[in-house]
């Protein structure tokens, strides 16, 4: 995988997209969770629900009833579950760590201690780790593993992705923005069905190279 031509070219047409979205980085931890199975228009409604309820913060969260949480975060579909997702992952940061501050220490046992959480998949872990925690990771998701199938005419792991990227791309500001670039060109080119003429990656990539006559 030629990583560091796709990061150039994609950061040639996009830039510094500034991501994640958010004030703080509980706000980026409590995003990640409610960005699963639903738009992030869905998310910032939740989240500006939370917002004008209260502080958002890991005490006020850890003090809220259950079922309040699930009818705040409404908007974001399976608020259910979420809020219970929500609530332990607070819960247990508080218990073991006390603040998001001292769970920057150590990637490995953070790694380990996120990737048991009850509702914490591989790639909400790995959006916490990077955006809200700030360590040297990268999140795959369901576009990246499209985009990487095309460019390269067969399908990939996560594992195999982000094993790569990370090999590549070496500093944590290179890991959030290639993520949040291959949003935007899955979003604005490489969608469901792609428009490869126009795409910035178009000669890179095996499928663009063969559906250009007709796009
Ligand atoms: S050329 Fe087409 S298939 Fe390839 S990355 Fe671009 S939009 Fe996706």
């Amino acid at each position: 995988m030629n990583i560091p031509e796709i990061y150039k070219r994609l950061f040639s047409f996009y830039g510094d997209l500034h991501w994640w979205p958010a004030e703080n980085d509980f706000e980026v931890l409590i995003g990640a969770i409610l960005t699963q199975n639903t738009s992030w228009r869905n998310v910032e409604k939740a989240i500006e629900s939370l917002k004008s309820s209260g502080q958002l913060t890991i005490d006020w969260i850890i003090k809220m009833d259950c079922k309040d949480l699930a009818l705040k975060i409404r908007s974001a579909g399976f608020y259910n579950q979420k809020a219970g997702y929500i609530k332990n992952a607070c819960i247990s940061i508080k218990a073991i760590y006390g603040n998001l501050d001292n769970m920057k220490k150590n990637f490995n046992e953070v790694y380990d201690f996120l990737s048991g959480l009850k509702g914490i998949g591989p790639e909400t872990r790995d959006s916490i780790l990077l955006y809200a925690l700030n360590y040297r990771t990268f999140v795959i998701d369901k576009y990246t593993l499209r985009l990487f199938s095309r460019l390269y005419g067969k399908n990939f792991s996560y594992i195999e992705i982000k094993s790569s990227v990370e090999e590549s791309l070496k500093t944590v500001f290179e890991l959030k923005n290639f993520h949040a670039m291959i949003v935007e060109l899955s979003k604005d080119y490489c969608r469901k069905k792609p428009l490869c003429l126009k795409c910035p990656l178009n000669d890179l990539c095996l499928y663009g190279n063969n559906r250009t006559v007709t796009d």
